[in-house]
């Protein structure tokens, strides 16, 4: 039983959630530790949205809203953390929900749906075929699903097929608090930002920006000036860190 009163009671509960996902087999247990990275990076940032990331996630909803299809993937940590935000980003934008995982097995493929969709997700399943050219498990997608799409937002990514997907000439939204990783360097727009925090910015900017704005956030996108403002928030507060 975790104190509400503990002063760090949201991330407890969350790594609890983690913990009670991965004993599930929800979560692979590989992927608690690519969550202790994601909290290290966010203590680092100060635990909050700063100004360059909700730059990147109004970005990321004008895009999302401005492709022809529009696809979320989603792997075990995000469906832990965030099937229902993921819902609701699904109803804002319209965008297909699909599920893409490395340490991919059918079971936890069915697993993941199942719990999307009972947080209110329409989820795209049905015949996975090995698209990507990629030689791990992240290949298995479906043709209709994210091989077709113009647009794929990818939580939590794995460097790999970021740049597979961005090689085939999509644009990759990533959000992942490691500015550094293979991944943020390689997607067309990186949200350095923690994943709750970051899919309801996006899933309200898709409904509350206007057409100018929009145009105007997708003509000034610029990904390398979102990772050096994100390096740059971490510097200052570790330079300030024992002030
Ligand atoms: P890459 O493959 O891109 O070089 P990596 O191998 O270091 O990165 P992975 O294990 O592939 O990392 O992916 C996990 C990434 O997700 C980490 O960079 C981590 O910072 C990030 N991450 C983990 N949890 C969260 C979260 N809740 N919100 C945002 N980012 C997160
Ligand atoms: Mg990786």
């Amino acid at each position: 039983m975790i104190p509400a009163d503990h002063p760090r009671y949201r991330s407890l509960v969350t790594r609890e959630r983690l913990a009670d996902c991965a004993r599930k087999g929800v979560v692979a247990m590989e992927g608690l530790t690519a969550h202790g990275r994601g909290e290290a990076f966010d203590y680092l940032l100060g635990e909050r949205t700063t100004t360059s990331a909700l730059l990147a996630e109004k970005t990321a909803a004008a895009m999302l809203m401005a492709a022809h299809h529009p696809v979320i993937s989603v792997n075990g940590n995000t469906a832990a953390l965030a099937s229902r935000e993921i819902a609701a980003l699904q109803k804002a934008s319209g965008a297909l929900v699909e599920v893409n995982l490395f340490h991919r097995t059918e079971e936890r493929v069915a697993m993941i749906e199942k719990i999307l969709t009972r947080a209110g997700a329409d989820v795209f399943s049905g015949e996975a075929e090995r698209l990507l050219p990629l030689s791990h498990d992240r290949a298995w997608c479906r043709r209709q699903g994210m091989f077709s799409a113009d647009v794929i937002l990818v939580p939590l990514e794995d460097g790999d097929r970021c740049g597979a997907l961005a090689g085939m000439g999509k644009q990759v939204i990533a959000i992942d608090l490691n500015p550094l990783s293979r991944t943020a360097q390689r997607a067309t727009l990186t949200i350095v930002d923690e994943l709750t925090r970051a899919l309801p910015e996006i899933t309200r900017a898709c409904t509350g920006l206007s057409e100018t704005d929009r145009t105007r956030l997708l003509s000034t996108a610029d990904n390398h000036y979102l990772l050096s403002e994100a390096i740059r928030e971490i510097t200052l507060r570790l330079s300030h860190a024992l002030d």
